[in-house]
């Protein structure tokens, strides 16, 4: 008979829903039962482990009367699942991370783009990567660079005894914009706050730009990166993140009135860049993970124009991986984000781990 894994999905947004399209488009030899679907409003979940229509879900999902399960009840209702499970979080939410090592210590996987459980505490990473006789896997590529291979060709680095010199990157499609269009090796006159307008306008940014220019999402995905290539990370908040807001803008009440007033600001990055050109050099918003100098930081720096970060176009993420072995570095570049590009990812992962229990 042919194998069957059980799939518990939670959060149905931009991501869960490509994911679910996905699945349901999927040919294999393994077949992949949805058996429990929630998001912050609604709960649909199968009672005796039959499979939820893949086609209807969205509509049936709307419709539930189920109540919602707490995580542990979730729990208790997949430890009982025949079939293999793997969760599927497809949210942000910090709580649900947290629950991580709970369903690993009792054999159900997880497959996740959430970023949260493996840039927090170093303590909650140790305890979902920890070792159990049933344990379940936790594979999570699409937490850096969406669904660009990172995170599973360093493992196999690391795995196979490459010890990693440098790891550098462009992690922030919306920071990779707005640096790529202010600072370039041609040269303009644009100013910094009119591309972060046409950058919050195209939907590149988060709703209040602040949250990408503060580089904690990119500190995050740092965090993770650093924590695979084996430095000992107590959180994001452990090294230097130099922020990209000016300080007296740090504590304005809202998104708007930053972006009202940042053209105050326009000077200090005109002279960055002016800075910068006179070195034949471009500005670059990267994480850094420096073994040499036992360093890991993010902040905005130069880059010669014959450097690939220089001629980098659009929203693209890129990073550069230097090893004993890759003394010229592995780099891998395109979309760090999009629903499609994100939830194939997990998608991908989802395989990998069915393949594996
Ligand atoms: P979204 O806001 O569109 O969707 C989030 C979903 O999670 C919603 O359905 C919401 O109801 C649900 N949810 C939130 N808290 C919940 C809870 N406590 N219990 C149950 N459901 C809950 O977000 P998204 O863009 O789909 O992103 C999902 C994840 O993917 C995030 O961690 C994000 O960082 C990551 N990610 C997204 C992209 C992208 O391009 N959108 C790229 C890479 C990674």
């Amino acid at each position: 008979a042919s194998k069957s894994v059980n799939l518990a999905v939670i959060g149905a947004g931009v991501v869960g829903s490509s994911f679910l399209k996905q699945v349901s488009g999927v040919k294999s030899n393994i077949s992949y039962n949805l058996i429990l679907i929630a998001t912050s409003d609604n709960f649909l979940i199968s009672r005796d482990y039959k499979p939820l229509s893949l086609s209807t879900w969205e509509s049936d999902l709307t419709s539930s009367k189920d109540s919602p399960l707490p995580l542990e009840g979730i729990l208790e209702y997949l430890k009982k699942s025949s079939s293999p499970v793997i969760f599927v979080d497809n949210t942000s939410n910090q709580t649900i991370a947290e629950f991580y090592p709970q369903l690993v210590q009792n054999g159900i996987s997880i497959a996740t783009p959430n970023k949260k459980g493996f840039s927090s505490d170093l303590s909650l990473w140790n305890k979902i990567f920890q070792e159990g006789p049933n344990a379940g896997l936790v594979y999570h590529e699409a937490t850096v660079g969406a669904g660009l291979p990172i995170i599973g060709p360093l493992r196999d680095m690391v795995q196979t005894g490459d010890k990693i010199v440098k790891i550098e990157g462009i992690f922030s499609g919306s920071l990779s914009f707005i640096l790529n269009e202010f600072s370039t090796i041609s040269g303009n006159d644009s100013k910094f706050s009119d591309i972060v307008k046409v950058a919050k306008n195209l939907g590149y940014t988060e709703p209040d730009p602040r949250d990408d220019l503060n580089g904690l999402d990119v500190a995050r995905k740092v965090t993770i990166l650093a924590r695979i290539a084996g430095f000992k990370v107590e959180s994001p908040s452990s090294f230097p993140v130099k922020s990209l807001i000016p300080k007296p803008l740090e504590s304005v009440a809202s998104g708007k009135e930053y972006l009202e007033k940042l053209p105050a600001y326009d000077h200090e990055m005109d002279e960055l860049k002016k800075e910068a050109a006179a070195e034949n050099k471009v500005l670059r918003f990267v994480g850094k993970v420096d073994f040499p100098n036992n360093t890991v930081s993010v902040a905005m720096e130069k880059y010669d124009f014959s450097h690939p970060f220089a001629s980098l176009k659009g929203s693209d993420n890129v990073i550069s991986i230097q090893t004993e072995r890759y003394t010229q570095p592995v780099i891998v570049q395109g979309a760090g984000a999009g629903s499609e590009v994100t939830a194939a990812g997990v998608l991908a992962d989802v395989f990998r781990i069915a393949e594996r229990i």
